[in-house]
């Protein structure tokens, strides 16, 4: 083993603990080993140990609903409802009933975070209305999050006020080159959720083989700087059909090692760290949020009208406990 990078795994994973940052090399070094190495498993089975103090051993089920299965004229080179790829021909919108009723399924097999997830230029007023009807219809322990399109400081109260405690939003990787969105603008947006009580959830996404760990690193110092609560990684599904649908899909070793890397990085102040999709590799090198989905799917050319690619309650269970985790729902505590 390379003794300097045991070292430095070391160094960063006592940092971790005591709640200090990382600078950008530091991050790439971590993120150049290769995966499988001796030193790989070190990292892995070192953010591991460092995931199971931070986070007490407890795990949480993110549940997404894509309300809106339409075509977008943003036209991400990743994303299967980009409108210019022509994969998405009609357009299907869940009613609020449907989305009710896919609620409380998610409240009942233990789902903390439930996530509403748009297109571009769905309304934020209807989706607040939605949040203040679920609120008054499912109870239980649970939060709310949005994932949906730019919006202001005062947008962002306003969600809050409505009855949500979060907001997925990303700066993406090859933001502005892979999307057409100006990166400027996506900051604008997380420092609107950074300026508001809303939490920000911020994975590292859409992760493919065309990333380096310098971009990969960027991203993640860039998240960090608007106070994400909830990281982890993302990988790129290569989607048939959209321009980067033909470039393979990175590893289960490599997504683990994003992951490993964001524990270790994000130390005390990300107390939650997430992998999409779920792997015990990725689990077992720090995550403790697994995601499941249905219905619009920017990974998926059809509707999933069934958890996206079979993934359910039982499974993501099994897998956490597993891995040694208790699976906990609350609401917002505060964090
Ligand atoms: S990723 Fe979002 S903004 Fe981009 S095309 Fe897909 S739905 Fe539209």
């Amino acid at each position: 083993m390379n003794q300097e990078i045991i070292n430095l795994i070391d160094r960063v994973k006592a940092d971790c603990l005591a709640g200090k940052a990382q600078d950008r090399d530091t991050i790439v070094s971590l993120l150049d080993i290769t995966p499988g190495s001796e030193e790989y498993t070190y990292l892995c089975q070192s953010a591991r140990q460092a995931a199971l103090v931070i986070t007490k051993k407890e795990a949480y089920l993110w549940g997404a609903i894509g309300v809106d299965f339409a075509p977008c004229s943003m036209n991400c080179t990743f994303c299967s409802l980009g409108e210019a790829w022509g994969i998405v021909n009609e357009e299907i919108s869940y009613s609020e009933e449907e989305i009710i009723e896919q609620i409380k399924r998610y409240v009942g097999c233990g789902v903390r975070f439930i996530v509403l997830r748009t297109t571009e230029f769905y309304s934020i007023d209807t989706l607040c209305q939605f949040i203040r009807d679920i609120r008054l219809q499912v109870p239980g322990e649970y939060e709310l999050v949005l994932n949906i399109g730019e919006f202001d400081i005062e947008t962002a109260n306003k969600i809050h006020e409505s009855g949500a405690s979060g907001i997925y939003h990303a700066l993406r990787l090859g933001e502005g080159r892979d999307t057409a969105f100006n990166p400027a603008q996506r900051n604008d947006t997380l420092n609107s959720v950074h300026h508001s009580p809303l939490k920000l959830i911020h994975l590292i996404e859409p992760v493919g083989i065309e990333h380096t760990s310098e971009e990969i690193a960027e991203v993640f110092l860039n998240s960090l700087q608007y106070g994400v609560v909830i990281s982890g990684a993302m990988a790129r599904i290569p989607v048939k059909g959209t321009p980067l649908g033909t470039k393979p899909q990175i590893s289960d070793q490599r997504l683990a090692q994003i992951v490993a890397v964001t524990r270790l990085c994000g130390g005390k102040n990300v107390p939650d760290i997430c992998v999409h999709p779920p792997s015990k590799e990725a689990v077992m090198a720090g995550a403790n949020v697994l995601v499941l989905e249905r219905g619009a799917v920017p990974r998926d050319g059809s509707l999933a009208e069934d958890l996206w690619n079979g993934f359910d309650c039982q499974r993501a269970k099994s897998l956490l406990t597993e891995c040694g985790y208790d699976i906990v729902q609350k609401k917002d505590d505060g964090r």
